[in-house]
């Protein structure tokens, strides 16, 4: 039963609500982990979609759902191959905790999927969204799932007038979140918000003639007058730019590359061994990649390509690569010297990846000076 809202009573509510399933019934996109919708498919989904744009993640959607058709083949795979399919993705730490999650299904608990919130919660790499979006649109828990999408939406909706990035502005989206979601249909309805923001109740000139919730709507807008206020955000975190050096430390056949931890930007991903450096400290132009690198060995240094920016949510980086010719072969303590070969099927930040032929190509031409 519906209770009411400030500014909004019953009645109001629930004939949103009937209008909003009606809307998504007629206007729904047709994707392909929504016609037969199943746990493996729709989780996979939720995972990929975060923080990505449909077009592009049902590329990545395709590619996991044809490479490993089950959770047991998800499970079975190298995590550098899940981390190949995942490059250009960004956020690996997502990639990681899928198939560790995947393991986890298929071998500890016999390929069963979880089935409620509670159960999906405890799988790695799932949080309190994604875990209400399986268990409404798989099981039709009655659980409501808040994402940007819904905190706008609903935001307008109520004219919500407090941050809904901070706990007093956010606790309001929740409560009617949870209030407003059918149980009858919580999965419906959860999509039909989510696709409501998608496709008319958009960030910049929402599209209110063309909304069913326009007759109740507390921030509905004439047609042309622009954006409404909320949601009202207090702010973001300050992006920090770095400066970011990759060297690059090869003898034409071999070069070194190194694993980065598990935890952090790019975990996992291999790299040529990188340094961070504050933006207006003083480094020397050509930091050594490493104390056991002997001065003797090193045939020329010099810097290769142009700088160029990598944008990552909290960082921004200047990178720039540094290729050391040496002869022989260094002694690293850390990752490991491979053939250029080796080294092209490891997967990569795309901030490397981006230049990686052209590099391969001119390191390849030292072998022979
Ligand atoms: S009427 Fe406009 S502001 Fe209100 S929910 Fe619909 S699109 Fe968003």
């Amino acid at each position: 039963m519906l209770k009411s809202f400030e500014g909004m009573n019953k009645a109001s509510l629930a004939t949103g609500q009937r209008a909003l399933i009606a809307w998504y019934r007629e206007n729904q996109r047709s994707l392909p982990w929504r016609e037969a919708p199943n746990p493996y498919a729709v989780w996979l989904c939720e995972i990929i979609m975060q923080q990505t744009r449909i077009e592009q993640g049902l590329k990545y959607w395709n590619k996991f759902i044809n490479t490993w058709a089950d959770v047991h083949a998800l499970a079975k795979a190298p995590l550098d191959d899940v981390l190949r399919a995942w490059q250009g993705l960004g956020y690996y730490s997502r990639a990681r905790n899928l198939h560790r999650a995947a393991q986890t299904i298929a071998f500890e608990r016999d390929g069963q999927f979880p089935v409620t919130a509670v159960e999906w919660r405890e799988m790695p790499g799932v949080g309190a969204y994604t875990a209400a979006a399986i268990a409404s649109i798989c099981h039709n828990e009655s659980i409501a799932a808040v994402d940007g999408n819904v905190l706008r939406v609903v935001s307008r909706y109520l004219d919500i007038q407090e941050p809904i990035d901070r706990p007093i502005g956010r606790n309001q989206v929740d409560a009617f979140a949870s209030e407003w979601i059918r149980a009858e249909d919580a999965g419906t309805h959860n999509q039909a918000v989510m696709e409501l923001g998608a496709l008319v109740c958009k960030p910049k000139s929402p599209h209110c003639s063309d909304c069913p919730l326009e007759p109740t709507c507390l921030s509905a807008q004439p047609a042309a007058a622009g954006t409404p206020v909320p949601p009202i955000k207090q702010g973001k975190t300050k992006v920090k730019t770095l400066k970011m050096i990759f060297n690059v430390v090869t003898n034409g056949t071999h070069v070194w590359m190194r694993e980065r931890p598990a935890t952090g930007i790019w975990g996992g991903l291999w790299e040529f061994p990188s340094q961070e450096f504050q933006l207006n400290t003083a480094q020397p132009e050509y930091p050594p990649p490493e104390a056991s690198l002997i001065p003797d060995s090193v045939l020329g240094r010099r810097l290769w390509g142009e700088p160029f920016e990598h944008i990552l949510s909290h960082r921004r980086f200047r990178c720039q690569f540094v290729v050391w010719h040496i002869k022989g072969e260094p002694s690293v303590t850390q990752g490991k010297w491979m053939p250029w070969k080796e080294a092209e099927s490891k997967a990569r930040p795309r901030a490397i990846d981006r230049c990686w032929e052209r590099l391969e190509k001119s390191c390849l031409t030292l072998n022979n000076r």
